[in-house]
């Protein structure tokens, strides 16, 4: 079965350099390859160099295509490099910080430009409502360029920073799939992906689903919000999600980051065991994998 992966970070030299900047200063110089080495990370090195060792990767597991994602704002330029050398392997994403002055200039540029198809959102972590008129200026410019829009929801953490020590004053409640429904149901055009079923805010996601069409579900990472809700196996999760959304609503994401850990394979396993468990049907199972994929990215 062909297989896609709608959520893997690069994890660039810029976004490590970041991260070394955030966390000694700007005067300390800290390099990218101190810094992945202090998370015990390999270093990324130039971003040719990563996507290349992306591909091999997708090639030993045997997995066709995958969404890199430009993990920190100002780093659309790495994934860019890797979409322009595999164009037929790589979908290029990008983070955005929606209240930044220029995120309408940069969303247009990656979009029209750099060839990028997919605007990340992380409103718990740059704090504004996603029924914000600066999130609809967004949705605007994804209308215009045929973009998708992601926007993660529920509970956020990034390991990197919490293994670097680095404070986040992350806002949660920002994160309602409520209010991205709000904004998303007057863009009929524009494709969104909540990342992990809501990632905890999984009854308003399914709500979310229900009300706008447009919304998507990735199936990625290992799910561990389930902790929140007592009770609750992923396989229900599956199962509700494709009672509610249906099968042309949710995408394979494994989540995958750094090396030497590489592609999260043990996560498609349990996935594709689950499918099996709650009886889905071969057709479901490959929209899920590949085929919703390719309907929001081409083939
Ligand atoms: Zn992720």
């Amino acid at each position: 079965m062909t297989l896609h992966d709608a959520h893997c970070h690069f994890l660039s030299s810029r976004f490590y350099e970041m991260l070394g900047r955030e966390k000694y200063g700007p005067e300390a110089g800290m390099t990218a390859d101190r810094v992945a080495g202090e998370l015990g990370w390999d270093p990324a090195g130039p971003a040719d160099v990563l996507a290349q060792r992306w591909i091999a990767e997708l090639d030993r597991h045997h997995v066709s295509r995958a969404a890199l994602i430009a993990s920190v704002p100002g780093d659309e330029d790495s994934v860019a490099a890797a979409v322009a050398r595999h164009p037929t392997r790589f979908v290029g994403y990008f983070a955005l910080n929606a209240t930044a002055p220029d995120a309408l200039e940069r969303a247009r540029h990656a979009f029209a430009d750099l060839g990028l198809r997919c605007v990340c959102l992380f409103p718990a972590m740059h704090r504004y409502r996603l029924d914000d008129e600066r999130v609809v200026a967004l949705f605007e410019v994804a209308a215009t360029h045929r973009g998708v829009v992601f926007a993660h929801c529920g509970y956020l953490s990034i390991e990197a920073r919490s293994r670097l020590g680095l404070r986040s004053t992350f806002d949660i409640r920002f994160g309602d799939p409520l209010a991205l429904s709000a904004t998303a149901v007057s863009f009929p055009t524009v494709p969104v992906i909540v990342p992990h079923f809501g990632s905890g805010f999984f009854r308003e996601a399914l709500m979310a689903a229900e009300t706008c069409a447009t919304i998507h579900f990735d199936t990625s990472s290992s799910n561990n919000w389930i902790k929140f809700v007592p009770g609750l196996a992923l396989s229900e999760v599956f199962r509700r999600a494709l009672a509610i959304a249906g099968p042309d609503r949710l995408l394979f994401g494994t989540d995958s980051s750094f090396f030497p850990r590489g592609w999260r394979k043990v996560i498609h396993g349990a996935q594709q065991a689950i499918l099996e468990e709650i009886g889905a049907e071969s057709a479901t199972a490959r929209k899920i994998f590949s085929g919703n994929f390719e309907r929001l990215f081409g083939n």
